[in-house]
């Protein structure tokens, strides 16, 4: 990825997805914000029924610079997960903004404009790149994004197999 200092991203939703990309993106110098509508990191674990498990073994879901601080069981319960899941958050650092719920996306010529809303009201910020990790589960949920002529992809769409191998952020 090619660095590119003082470039501002917007990431939307704070489940593993969006914190993982955050980690990736600020560890190559971009300035990145995290909105999530919710009042609690962690996606689907922060309302997961307490008795659900991972299906995966701990050993083959953390972020790959930031093991477990703590053993957790072998299919770690939703508390574990979203214990991991701050403490992953603290260590980088990440900005997290709870209850900010992105309402809608406006490209401009060379950046978004991100409508988003908090206990204050509506409010509007502008990112050169925006990430949307609002999860499989809650994507018709986020519209609309005006869109124009830039390309844009869902990471749905990586689940087709298109390799985005090659491609860089510019
Ligand atoms: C019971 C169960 C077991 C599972 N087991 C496994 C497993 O073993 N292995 C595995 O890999 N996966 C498993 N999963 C799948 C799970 O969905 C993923 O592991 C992962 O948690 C998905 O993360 P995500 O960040 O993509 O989406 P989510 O966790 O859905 O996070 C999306 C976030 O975006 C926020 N958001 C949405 N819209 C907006 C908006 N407009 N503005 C601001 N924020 C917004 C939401 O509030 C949410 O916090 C399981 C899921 C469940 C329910």
């Amino acid at each position: 990825m090619v660095c590119q200092k003082n470039k501002r991203i917007a990431v939307i939703g704070a489940g593993i997805s969006g914190i993982a990309a955050a980690n990736v993106l600020k560890k190559n110098g971009y300035e990145v914000v995290v909105f999530e509508e919710s009042t609690e990191i962690g996606g689907v674990w922060a309302v997961a029924y307490p008795q659900v498990r991972l299906q995966n073994i701990s050993s083959q879901y953390y972020l790959s610079d930031f093991p477990w601080p703590f053993t957790p069981d072998l299919h770690p319960t939703p508390t574990q997960i979203l214990e991991y899941l701050r403490a992953a958050v603290n260590n980088f650092q990440i900005d997290v903004r709870l209850k900010h719920k992105v309402l809608a996306l406006e490209e401009q010529e060379d950046s978004w404009r991100v409508r988003f809303q908090n206990k204050d009201g509506c409010h509007e910020d502008t990112f050169e790149y925006v990430v949307v990790a609002t999860g499989q589960y809650t994507q018709r949920k986020h519209r609309p994004i005006t869109r124009t002529c830039r390309r844009n992809w869902h990471t749905l769409a990586l689940r087709l197999s298109r390799s985005l191998a090659g491609i860089a952020l510019t």
